[in-house]
């Protein structure tokens, strides 16, 4: 399948070709005709998969299509969940619109609004947003959206999950009626397809992979370690391995920050990335590691959302989150567009029970194994037979658990 029959026109093929893309990816596939058709679209689609480009392309298309007289007003608006992906959304949609004569630009808080403001006066077609700068300029009526005739919600599962609901609900009310809605999102709890009935009208459903599945390409591994021993571990596999272009997922913010001392201390060049940072320190930390200067990127979920990084080889989670979308997401940042990569694990005993809700989740099992000299001396907590409640007999039992307990 060529971009071409997909039905995009001469100036969008140029901009692929000069991106270095010979062939559409699954989702580009699937959902490029049906945008293209003017239909609403509820896509299944994770970071990695090409989705940028799945909304972006016919979206440029229908916009330089359809020419709009008089004074430039915003026509289609595009929410992510973080600033890190609105700038490489803005930055592939540019990419995608530079033979036309469309103008793009994005918002987002934590820098100053007074170039963005600027920005806007000039006159935008497409605007790149994350929901909270969205509103404030908003309402400060710095904006207008009563143009909007085209909404794409990127990573909607993401924005539920960082409590932007309320904000997306809002802005919906802002919007006209009549417009063409689309909602990209990795997983689909109740809650998002509560969501996507709310302002999808008709919706054509496509997937770039069933729902809630993990890159085929993406050799997962999981290693059973002693939480005490994890630092060790994974200094030993990037150090002996030598690996480069880590990105290593922890649950907090300080763990991130300590692990990423620890790289350093083992001359192993390590940044941390996570919301306490600036917006330049998160910026910088990215760069260097995309540059290779910088080995390993330790980093916490929210923060990861939505780095582009391709072909990254190797992603470690230091610890398995505790919600299971997000180990999808996770991994989600390697094997991306057609490339082979490592998922691994490091499970203590007390994340097993994260480990099942994972596995339910994808609907495989992830075969358990130890490194040579880590195997765990931490008892696995085992739930009574007779017991129905597993999760409440493992707290028991932990809490009875000296071990445990010190920690
Ligand atoms: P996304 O899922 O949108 O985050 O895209 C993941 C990566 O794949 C990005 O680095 C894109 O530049 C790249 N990409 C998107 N579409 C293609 C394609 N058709 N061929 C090769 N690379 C692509």
């Amino acid at each position: 399948m060529s971009f071409k029959k997909l039905g995009l026109n001469d100036l969008l093929l140029k901009a692929i070709e000069e991106k270095g893309y010979t062939d559409p990816s699954v989702i580009q596939e699937k959902a490029i005709p049906q945008i293209l058709a003017g239909k609403d679209v509820l896509a299944s689609a994770q970071t990695g998969t090409g989705k940028t480009a799945g909304f972006s392309l016919p979206l440029v298309q229908i916009l330089a299509e359809n020419p709009k007289e008089g004074r430039r007003q915003i026509k289609a608006l595009i929410l992510t969940p973080t600033r890190e992906l609105a700038a490489q959304v803005y930055d592939e949609v540019r990419s995608f619109a530079a033979y036309t004569k469309l103008e793009t630009a994005v918002i987002f808080g934590g820098v100053k609004q007074a170039s963005q403001v600027a920005r806007l006066k000039q006159g935008v077609d497409i605007l790149v947003a994350t929901p909270g700068r969205l509103l404030d300029l908003y309402q400060q009526k710095l904006l207008k959206l009563h143009q909007v005739n085209f909404l794409i919600l990127d990573e909607a599962d993401r924005m539920l999950d960082m409590g932007f609901i309320r904000d997306i609900r809002k802005i919906l009310s802002f919007l006209p009626e009549q417009k063409q809605s689309l909602l990209f999102s990795a997983t689909f709890s109740p809650e998002i397809k509560k969501l996507a009935s709310t302002f999808l009208q008709d919706p054509v459903t496509v997937a770039a992979a069933p729902e809630n599945t993990t890159a085929e390409l993406v050799n997962q591994k999981i290693y059973r370690v002693d939480k005490t021993r994890k630092t060790e571990l994974i200094i030993k596999l990037i150090w002996e391995n030598n690996w480069h272009q880590v990105l290593v997922f922890t649950r907090t913010k300080h763990g991130a920050n300590r692990l990423a001392q620890k790289f350093q201390k083992k001359k192993i060049t390590a940044a941390a990335i996570h919301g306490n940072k600036t917006q330049n320190a998160r910026t910088k930390a990215l760069e260097g590691f995309k540059s290779g200067e910088v080995s390993v990127l330790v980093a916490t979920d929210i923060a990861a959302r939505g780095l582009d990084i391709p072909l990254l080889p190797y992603v470690i989670n230091f610890e398995i989150p505790n919600i299971p979308e997000d180990y999808v997401h996770r991994i989600g940042r390697t094997a991306r567009a057609g490339a082979s990569g490592d998922a691994i694990s490091l499970v203590s005993a007390d994340e097993l029970n994260y480990l099942k809700d994972i596995e339910k989740l994808l609907g495989v099992k992830l075969p358990k194994e130890t490194v040579e000299g880590f195997e765990p001396e931490e008892t696995e907590p085992v739930a009574p037979p007779s017991q129905k409640k597993k999760s409440v007999n493992f707290r028991k039992k932990r809490s009875n658990n000296n071990r445990f307990k010190k920690r």
